[in-house]
């Protein structure tokens, strides 16, 4: 029996018991409740048809969305909360193991439960009471952090190629393990996981990266097969030797970026970065005349590599670019000796608004070296010799410069891949040196090279 019910629930759940419905509210929000965290949404599942469900919530003045109407959901808007309703369902045959080829309604809230993916994801918590149904002893199985299959594992996954990967997500958000047999299970289905829809791997992707520990979960994947499936590019990283600094492979080290990632909170863009900062690194590797691994110009084949990789999980492009763009520049080595030119490059090359970015992704490289937070001594050199630089009012982008493409044009340089070009080059030479930054001396120079190179 679970008490402090939220109030709000307590009234939708009133609504329904005037009509002589049974309504519970299910998978995360029931888990989270017995592990004694605070839930972020509300499932709930009821034998009142969908709609029925309709005009329960509107005769309630609430505001009804039929957002997944096929498969029995709608979502429900009522005194500022919202809450997902689904009827009682079970699943009829999947033939691609992806999705039921059909639903079928019930009125058997254990029935409902059967067809869910988890132990834990498998208890109903009645309302208003708050008593548990629990058939497949849920509750043990989060006590004792266990993630275990409704019934039998192979099955369960030949059913939806997703859920080995939702095992290996839960694994590594909540901190629980694998049961054997569930565990056991997954390779055995890779070719049923294949199937599944690329948006629908990101999004539990997405949580592994979310979660505390990211490693957790991409070692859970190493070994059962996953990471080869869905991510192989990170999976032939595993026993790229190198030497130098690093104490790791290149697998070890990119998973260590990204716990430090996790660690510090850092952006999903940078989380991104530090995972594949480095798998170009496979393919570049060559061995120097001193027997020394090096891996020239890797950083430009991870950002390729990155880039087809995000393109397959269909990120926003903003993200991508992003992303990819930490991965190309990560390689700079900042010395005291940089002149302040060499510092205005750096800026125009990274952009104001990734310098932090850029340092954070460095912070975790410099991480997964030995696994050991250092002092980022002279990083933060840098990032003040850049907050200064900044401060200056110094031009760093062609916005900035004292001249515009429409002012060349009166010059009578016509746009196109010539005014690029030397545009291009004002900025160089402002970049080297500022006081060139005046109207008058830009165009002079627009002018010569327009001249030269027309
Ligand atoms: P989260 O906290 O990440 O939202 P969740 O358990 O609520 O975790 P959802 O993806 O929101 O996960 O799904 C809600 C519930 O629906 C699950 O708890 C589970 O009971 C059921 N479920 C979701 N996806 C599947 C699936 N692929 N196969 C079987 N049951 C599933
Ligand atoms: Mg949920």
């Amino acid at each position: 029996m679970i008490k402090n019910i939220d109030s709000v629930l307590k009234e939708i759940a009133s609504l329904f018991i005037a009509e002589k419905k049974e309504i519970y509210l299910v998978g995360g929000a029931v888990r989270d409740m017995l592990r004694g965290k605070k839930i972020h949404d509300w499932d709930l599942t009821t034998n009142a048809l969908p709609e029925e469900v309709t005009a329960i919530i509107k005769k309630a003045k609430g505001k009804v969305v039929p957002t997944g109407i096929k498969h029995g959901t709608v979502t429900v808007f009522y005194k500022n909360q919202s809450a997902e309703i689904t009827t009682f369902r079970t699943e009829g045959d999947y033939t691609d193991g992806r999705r039921p080829d059909q639903i079928h309604f019930t009125s058997s809230v254990e029935e409902d439960l059967s067809r869910r993916d988890f132990t834990m994801n498998a208890i109903a918590l009645r309302l208003p009471d708050g008593a548990l149904v629990d058939p497949f002893n849920g509750e043990n199985d989060i006590k004792a952090k266990i993630i275990r299959c409704v019934g039998n594992a192979g099955e369960r996954f030949s059913e939806d190629g997703l859920r080995p990967l939702r095992a290996v997500r839960f694994a590594s958000c909540l901190g629980f393990e694998i049961e054997k047999q569930t565990l056991d299970a997954i390779p055995l289905s890779l070719s049923i996981s294949e199937k599944v829809s690329w948006e629908r791997v990101r999004d539990e992707f997405d949580k592994i990266l979310a979660s505390p520990v990211p490693s957790a979960g991409f070692r859970l994947m190493e070994k059962t097969g996953l990471l080869k499936l869905f991510l192989e590019e990170l999976s032939i990283c595993r026993g790229v030797e190198q030497k130098g600094f690093h104490e790791f492979d290149v697998l070890d080290h990119s998973l260590l970026a990204c716990d430090f990632a996790a660690e510090k909170n850092y952006s999903h863009e940078v989380r991104l970065a530090s995972l594949f900062h480095d798998i170009g690194k496979p393919s570049s590797r060559k061995k120097d005349e001193n027997g020394i691994y090096t891996f020239h110009r890797h950083e430009e084949i991870s950002a390729e590599l990155s880039r087809k990789i995000l393109n397959r999980f269909h990120y926003p492009n903003a993200v991508i670019d992003s992303v990819c763009h930490l991965v190309k520049e990560h390689m700079f080595h900042y010395t005291e000796d940089w002149t302040d030119a060499a510092v205005r490059r750096f800026i125009a090359r990274i952009k104001e608004e990734n310098l932090e970015e850029m340092y954070r992704l460095r912070r975790c490289d410099t991480y997964g070296f030995s696994g050991k937070e250092t002092n980022p001594h002279t990083l933060m050199l840098l990032a003040k010799r850049t907050d200064k630089m900044l401060e200056s009012g110094r031009a760093f982008t062609l916005k900035d410069l004292a001249v515009s493409g429409n002012d060349l044009t009166e010059e009578g340089i016509p746009p196109g891949k010539i005014m690029g070009m030397i545009l291009k080059e004002l900025l160089e030479t402002v970049l080297d040196d500022p006081e060139q930054n005046t109207r008058e001396k830009l165009l002079e120079i627009a002018r010569r090279i327009y001249k030269e190179r027309k």
